[in-house]
């Protein structure tokens, strides 16, 4: 009658055994698979009760017959007591990772968990909790100080489970993500504000950098557009509303009237290029690796130079480009030949060292004269005036040497393409605080 290894079997029953007897008795109406003893719960002490049935030493009733009946195949046999033991050593090892909802009386909690972690945040009460979490079994625990409290956890899916506390509260989790309507609350990434501050959020939690370089954790509890940062200790929060411009850019008005203004900031490197918002940056902060050399300017900024340069023509402009591609090693000895003249203080205000130039990148051009003498000739206003149609940008603009880094550049274009030229020109910002990044050499 029964194929499974009774020693094994036996000696799991054991070592089970030894902790289920923590377990404190719970009553709630939900009918479970597997639990046989109809104890409300799935344990090994269903797995002593189906033993003795499938060892004929006991007799199942109607109700006990179903929950037995794990596979749903109709008959009770050794292999639904495979499925139960399946059932009870999974849910042993199963902690929840991530955000999840929580709901309890209609009351929405927030529970961050981290590996043996979690942080509750209840936007009612408007704070938020550590707590070490465990489980043993289908028991978890948490703890903080010497506070403890504890629920039976039930998994429906991969994306749901059902806490039920001590208390009598039955609570259901669904995974944060798993909804459209909550993902808007979700302000996963870096953010970079107007008050020079950085928030990394991760969940509910995140890690909040000032001004001056200090690192703080918070934690923070979205409730609607309202939003609570606890910083550092829990007593220390901040709290706002939050209005979204669009998905990389949103404004807290503080309780204090002030308002700062976030900009979702995501850098990422490959292959030692780094891209911001997707965007490829070559700045004094980031530099190009020596062995990126598409050898010429790219194919799309090009054919759009060429179409810039035939309507140009249209109003009796002349364009051409005096400086496209420059190799690493080229733009090196570029650079030298200026501190040889000049000295490198001087040199750096108007020429890249190796890595950093954006003509490496092959998306910047100079347009017919790279020299102060451009500067407010026809063929410049033209080119300031009408760049942006073609997806250029004038990249170093007059009086924001200190951002971008470089003086007043009106020969120096970027592509960025059509629709990001025109957000980036639209703003009025350099590209570094569209981007809310510096340009400044380490050393
Ligand atoms: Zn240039």
């Amino acid at each position: 009658m029964t194929t499974i290894n009774k020693a094994a079997f036996i000696a799991a029953l054991i070592s089970i055994a030894a902790f289920s007897t923590a377990y404190p008795t719970f009553a709630a109406p939900i009918m479970l698979k597997g639990d046989i003893n109809r104890d409300d719960m799935v344990s090994v002490s269903d797995m002593v009760v189906f033993r003795s049935f499938l060892l004929g030493r006991y007799g199942l009733n109607e109700t006990q017959t179903i929950a037995a009946d794990i596979n749903g195949d109709g008959a009770v046999d050794s292999t639904d007591l495979s499925d139960l033991q399946d059932i009870i050593l999974e849910s042993r090892n199963k902690l929840p990772i991530g955000t999840w909802i929580g709901d309890c009386a209609g009351s929405k909690r927030y529970f961050s968990f981290g590996s043996g972690t979690v942080s509750i945040v209840d936007p009612n009460i408007g704070k938020s909790q550590f707590f070490t979490v465990e489980n043993e079994g289908d028991l978890m625990i948490f703890r903080s100080g010497k506070a403890e409290m504890s629920a039976f956890v039930t998994w429906d899916s991969e994306l749901s489970f059902v806490l039920r506390w001590c208390n009598g509260c039955t609570e259901t989790f669904r995974y944060f993500c798993d909804s459209k309507t909550e993902i808007t609350d979700l302000l996963t990434g870096r953010w970079v504000t107007s008050q020079g501050r950085t928030f990394e959020i991760s969940g509910l939690s995140g890690k909040l950098t000032d001004k001056s370089g200090n690192v703080s954790r918070f934690e923070y509890a979205p409730n609607g557009e309202n939003i609570t940062f606890h910083i550092g200790s829990t007593d220390n929060s901040i709290s706002g509303k939050k209005n979204v411009n669009d998905s990389m850019h949103f404004t807290m008005t503080w309780s204090d009237s002030t308002s700062e203004k976030f900009t979702r900031q995501e850098i990422e490197v490959r292959d030692g290029i780094t891209y911001v918002n997707g965007i490829l940056i070559a700045n004094k902060t980031y530099a190009l690796p020596a062995d990126y050399n598409p050898g010429k300017i790219l194919s799309e900024p090009q054919s759009a130079f060429d179409t810039m340069k035939a309507d140009a023509a249209k109003d009796g402009i002349y364009l051409s480009i005096v400086s496209g591609f420059r190799s690493y090693t080229y733009q090196g000895q570029l650079y030298s030949s200026y501190v040889n003249r000049d000295g490198k203080a001087a040199a750096d205000t108007y020429s890249a060292r190796a890595g950093h130039s954006e003509h490496q990148t092959g998306l910047a051009m100079d347009i017919n004269n790279a020299g102060s003498s451009f500067n407010n000739t026809k063929e410049a206003k033209w080119l300031a005036a009408n760049c942006v149609k073609y997806g250029f940008i004038i990249r170093y603009p007059l009086g924001k040497e200190d951002i971008t880094g470089y003086q007043y550049e009106s020969w120096h274009v970027r592509y960025l393409g059509r629709e990001l030229a025109k957000e980036v020109a639209d703003s009025g910002l350099t590209l570094e605080e569209f981007l809310c990044i510096d340009s400044k050499y380490k050393t």
